[in-house]
């Protein structure tokens, strides 16, 4: 496996790689890997020639100092997990070498980034964006691999690409959990054993407003005993829970057939944050 630490050393390797045709996956990443992450780099690797994992904790996503400065790293351990997984390339750039100067542009996603993380973390879309933008341009992936656990981030990416005409598939992979049903996070190292316990009813509250859902209560209801699950639990502070359209994550008012919905959840447990969602084909009236 090659490590890069500079755009300048990666691009002369891609040259190489795109002159013999090769297909290339990218897999990106802030570090601090676990088994969810391994499941897109396993998929990148089956799918391409070359899988490149990009490992770099973007300041401009984060609009909270603390958490950026606590984000856990571990870069050995993330190498030897890259290498047992049959990843080519790890790029790991510095600050300095992805933002050489301010950037002047600012994306925006209308409607698609006026809810959930984007409502709560302003600015993040805009900073996810501009870094995966950054590596597009400095992998050149014939194929992007990202997680349904940032569901939010999925649409947005395909919207990005879409609109500026990547030329590249991105490839939605689905949540790894836990044995409990914890979606797997960088961020659940940083739990104590109390709450970690009980981060696992996150994805209780999720499964009862589908369960809910199902048995076709309404969406307000559903959602009240979701938000009932988790006030039994003090430790968890709700930021939201919401059901939103998969696709245009606009809140449906009326059950609509058969379109795809998302449960989407955002809580603190003793200060750290955590996202979850499920999702649910709604069953016809
Ligand atoms: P992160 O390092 O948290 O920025 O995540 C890098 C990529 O891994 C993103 O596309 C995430 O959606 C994805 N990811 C993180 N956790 C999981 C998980 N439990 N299951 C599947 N994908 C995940």
């Amino acid at each position: 496996m090659q490590i890069f630490s500079t755009p300048e050393s990666l691009k002369v390797f891609i040259s190489k790689q795109r002159s013999q045709h090769k297909k290339i996956g990218l897999v990106p990443t802030m570090g601090a890997l676990h088994q969810g992450h391994l499941e897109l780099i396993r998929n990148s690797v089956s799918d391409n020639d070359i899988t490149i994992c990009s490992i770099y904790v973007n300041p401009t996503q984060f609009n909270d100092q603390q958490d950026l400065l606590g984000y856990p790293r571990d870069f050995d351990q993330d190498i030897k997990k890259l290498e047992q997984n049959g990843c080519h390339v790890v790029f790991c750039p510095s600050d300095e070498e992805m933002y050489p100067q301010e950037s002047g542009l600012t994306l925006d996603f209308g409607a698609l980034e006026n809810v959930m993380e984007g409502l709560h973390r302003p600015g993040h879309f805009n900073g996810v964006a501009q870094v995966v933008s950054k590596l597009f341009h400095m992998t050149q992936p014939d194929k992007a691999y990202f997680g349904a656990k940032d569901w939010q981030q999925l649409v947005i990416i395909k919207q990005l690409v879409n609109d500026l005409s990547f030329p590249l598939e991105i490839v939605g992979i689905p949540i790894v959990r836990e044995k409990d049903g914890l979606a797997m996070s960088s961020r659940n190292q940083r739990l104590t054993p109390d709450h970690r316990i009980v981060a696992a009813e996150l994805y209780k509250a999720l499964s009862l407003v589908k369960e809910q859902l199902q048995q076709s209560v309404g969406f307000e209801q559903a959602i009240a005993a979701g938000i009932d699950h988790c006030q039994q639990f003090p430790k968890i502070d709700l930021e939201y829970l919401e059901i939103v359209r998969s696709s245009t994550l606009n809140t449906p008012l009326v059950t609509v057939g058969s379109e795809p919905l998302s449960i989407c959840i955002a809580a603190s447990i003793g200060g750290i944050r955590l996202i979850d969602n499920v999702q649910i084909f709604q069953k016809p009236n």
